[in-house]
């Protein structure tokens, strides 16, 4: 192996076939609608494997905390306003890519622009109440999963 693909291959998170972790947060919108279990479902089939899992009402501040990054936009507010509405589904994922394969699974954003057969295409309402998120990179699945989960409840349930 030359210098070059070493380099490329530096970081064991972005190795192809390497198996790692994202979170994803059944939202609850899809939890008060009774969509949780279909949802999992569809994550499971989609090649993932529930490490972890826990059912919370998120606190404006933890809201607050996890968005963060949008706290200048303009739903940020409605944003939290929905996000602790009710309960959610904080779920620990593990797959081969499970970072941009949670992405592809869940679909765009909006639902009117996710691709057909994708989790927000099934099953979001709209724009903001779209059903599921999916840490969008390693750095932030990494700090989102000890955002839920301290180190224990995710490595107790492993192997
Ligand atoms: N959101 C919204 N309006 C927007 C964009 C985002 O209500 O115009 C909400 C939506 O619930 C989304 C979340 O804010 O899932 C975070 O936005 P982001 O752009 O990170 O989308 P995601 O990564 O969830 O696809
Ligand atoms: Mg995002």
């Amino acid at each position: 192996m030359g210098n070059l693909a070493r380099a490329d291959t530096h970081n064991p998170e972005e190795r192809e076939g390497e198996m790692n972790r994202t979170l994803a947060i059944v939202k609850p919108d899809a939890v008060g609608s009774g969509k949780a279990g279909k949802i999992l479902a569809h994550l499971e089939k989609a090649g993932f494997t529930i490490k972890a899992m826990k059912m919370t009402r998120l606190t404006q501040l933890q809201a607050g905390r996890f968005y963060e990054v949008h706290r200048e936009r303009p739903f940020f507010d409605s944003l939290l306003a929905f996000m602790t509405s009710g309960p959610c589904l904080p779920v620990v994922l593990e797959a081969e890519g499970a970072i941009p394969r949670l992405r592809e699974t869940i679909g765009a954003t909006d639902p009117v622009e996710a691709a057909p057969g994708t989790i927000r295409a099934l099953y979001a309402e709209n724009k903001e109440r779209n059903a599921i998120h999916g840490s969008d990179s390693d750095e932030n699945a990494a700090r989102e999963i000890a955002f839920f989960f301290s180190d224990q409840e995710v490595l107790e349930l492993s192997g």
